[in-house]
């Protein structure tokens, strides 16, 4: 590893159940797999044994930064935790994108990468400090919720004064002056809750997956990291010359998806009138200059950072985005101190908002039909919540999410367990309507915030419009909410230009029928898990052309045209590996199908690949339900396209041979 550049040179494996720390050279895994999403694919295939559960010591929870971590790169703090996953139905491997400082100072402190499997005999927390690496008692942490464990640990480990430039400045609500990064469950991942995420910082967080209850299963409390390296890059000065290129780029660039803080929609989510007048100042990953977060001081609750799902959790529960009406009990309130006190809980008990932004609106709906009581009293005697109409309060979001966290009581040990299983269980004693609320509202493996919905008058995820056919594909092949990619597979509707520019395929402009998508789906979904494997936020990348919002610049440059292969260009002058934007996609190709060579050992197949039948049985407000015939077609269509069996949904043996996975095939016995 020598004369590699951008890769650091070893990947830890932690072994919690002999304390055994293995340093494991990166060249096991990179190029090949890239980062990210690739080392999570290789370690799980590689290294997880057939019939593993989510909850067993032999799951691997790999924190997984990419190539450019840690470099000059352009908004490179994005990096990735996966696992197989507890949230999902059946446990496939899933993987959550976090932000923050901790990716680059793992990088910093010379680790590609930390593996970890087994289960402690106690609660422990890792400490990372360049060379050092140690297993430490956490009894002075567990039971801490996750913004004061980090506190506490930044300030333990400052004391030691193994670094003497650390001093506690908790008034920053960071740790900057400290730099001891740390990702940390709180008390629902210690109580192995499937909904548990991983936080780090005050509002960065690995929330899809379910990964701070594998977290908690290992009796991992925290990983804390400081180093005191560099990543360097290959050719700095194409690179410094790249990254000014992109830099310009962005300076014109106001979408798709996230605009810099203060634009419309950005940190709000499209609903400035919550918390506008508490906002201090913006806040950023390592090395991103657009700085989509809002850093937020909010009396009655601690201040700190939050983006846009955090923001429309507990003022927007109806799950519907940003043009859901406010519950009737916010009116004459106190709006942004209840939505504020309800992202700081969520935080601090470690919950993923998105779930619990899901379970608001079930909830809500279950509680409309009177499915639980026709009164308050009857729905506590149910379910053990107390006053109902009160959701949206403080109150009520100090017993929900208590509950869920600490599994008090029957129900919140159902809700603990995510509200698919929950609604399973119900439905048992409900009936079949409570599992049809649920349906509706978490189409597939996530919450519907993000099924978005074309053709509607009010916005993405109104369901008076068409679900983005796109976005079905996505939905039904992965194993989480495709957000990121499908954010990129709304922008090309309704411009033929922009469809064959990106897709390579006018179709797909069309989002009402179903031409041209399959080929789309794939080069979305390929393309998301290249940023994701490579290190790029995917909420900025990549870079589209006939942007409308792009103007000549005071350079007089046009900037109506962007760059594609921008992102091959970053990786050739960081790595000093020349890749074409095609070489990038093929090895995320490769990934995603060992991907799906890992879910098919575990049973996937054809028929697995769908959303909730809901979305078959009853139509959107234009009308129609998804025509079933229609739908499979189009995933005959996705199959022939990416070179998977059509009849079992297998990738093939040529697929898997000219992705060098000839092994995997073998395997596969394909
Ligand atoms: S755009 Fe936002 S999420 Fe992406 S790297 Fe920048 S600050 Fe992080």
């Amino acid at each position: 590893m020598a004369d590699w550049h951008s890769w650091v040179g070893e990947v830890l494996d932690v072994d919690l159940t002999s304390e055994k720390i293995t340093r494991v050279p990166s060249d096991k895994y990179f190029p090949n797999f890239l980062g990210g999403r690739g080392l999570e694919a290789k370690v799980i295939w590689d290294d997880v044994p057939e019939g593993t559960k989510a909850f067993d010591p032999e799951n691997r929870l790999i924190f997984a930064p990419s190539a450019l971590t840690g470099t000059n790169s352009p908004m490179n703090g994005r990096w990735n935790i996966g696992a197989l996953s507890p949230s999902h139905p059946y446990e496939y491997p899933s993987s959550s994108a976090i932000g923050g400082h901790w990716g680059a100072e793992l990088k910093f402190a010379g680790y590609d990468g930390v593996i970890v499997h087994g289960k402690a005999s106690r609660p422990v927390y890792l400490l990372i400090r360049d060379e050092s690496v140690e297993i430490r008692n956490a009894s002075n942490y567990w039971g801490l919720n996750a913004i004061g464990g980090q506190k506490k640990l930044a300030a333990d480990i400052a004391a030691e004064g193994s670094f003497p430039d650390m001093g506690e400045k908790p008034e920053t609500g960071r740790y900057d002056a400290i730099n001891i990064r740390s990702v940390i469950i709180g008390p629902a991942g210690e109580n192995s809750s499937r909904i548990a995420c991983i936080m780090h910082d005050s509002g960065d967080c690995a929330g899809q997956g379910g990964f701070g209850g594998v977290m908690g299963s290992k009796n991992l409390k925290a990983i804390s990291v400081r180093g005191t390296g560099a990543v360097k890059a290959a050719d700095p000065q194409r690179m410094m010359e790249t990254v000014y290129k992109i830099r310009k780029m962005l300076r014109y660039k106001a979408f798709p998806v996230i605009p810099p803080f203060g634009g419309p929609g950005g940190i709000y989510g499209g609903n400035p009138s919550i918390l506008t007048g508490f906002v201090k100042r913006t806040d950023s990953c390592f090395g991103c200059q657009v700085a989509c977060r809002g850093f937020f001081d909010v009396p009655g609750s601690p201040p700190g950072q939050a983006q846009c799902v955090q923001l429309q959790m507990y003022n927007n529960w109806e799950g519907i985005g940003p043009v859901a009406p406010p519950h009737p009990d916010f009116a004459g309130r106190e709006q942004g101190e209840t939505a504020w006190y309800g992202v700081r809980l969520a935080d601090e008990l470690a919950i993923n908002s998105f779930e619990l932004m899901g379970i608001l609106s079930w909830l809500w709906a279950c509680w409309k039909e009177k499915i639980f009581g026709s009164t308050q009293a009857e729905f506590e005697a149910n379910t053990g919540i107390p006053k109902i109409e009160d959701m949206g309060s403080k109150e009520f979001a100090d017993k929900l999410f208590g509950m869920i966290a600490y599994r008090e009581g029957e129900f919140g040990e159902l809700l603990a367990e995510g509200t698919h299983r929950a609604a399973q269980k119900l439905k048992e004693k409900f009936g079949n309507r409570v599992w049809e609320l649920y349906e509706e509202r978490f189409v597939a493996h996530g919450q519907r915030q993000h099924w978005f919905y074309i053709g509607n008058p009010k916005g993405p995820a109104d369901p008076t419009g068409f679900p983005n056919p796109i976005g079905q594909l996505m939905w039904a092949m992965g194993s989480r909410d495709p957000y990121s990619n499908a954010s990129f597979t709304r922008v090309p509707f309704g411009s033929t230009e922009l469809s064959e520019h990106i897709y390579g395929t006018a179709e797909a402009a069309n989002p009402f029928n179903y031409d041209g998508k399959a080929q789309a789906a794939s080069i979305s979904y390929n393309r998301g898990c290249m940023n994701d494997s490579i290190g790029f936020c995917d909420w900025f990348f990549p870079i589209l052309k006939v942007d409308p919002f792009f103007a000549e610049d005071d350079e007089g440059d046009e900037h109506k045209v962007s760059d594609l292969t921008i992102e091959a260009q970053v990786f050739s002058a960081a790595t000093g590996i020349e890749k074409t934007i095609d070489d990038l996609m093929k090895d995320a190709s490769r990934i995603v199908n060992l991907e799906r060579a890992i879910m098919v050992r575990m049973g996937r197949r054809r028929e697995n690949d769908t959303f909730n039948e809901y979305y078959f049985n009853h139509p959107d407000k234009r009308g129609n339900p998804i025509d079933r015939t229609a739908w499979e077609k189009v995933k005959d269509d996705f199959y022939a396209y990416v070179g998977w069996d059509p009849k079992t949904g297998i990738p093939t043996r040529a697929k898997l041979e000219e992705l060098d996975l000839k092994d995997v095939a073998d395997t596969l016995d394909v």
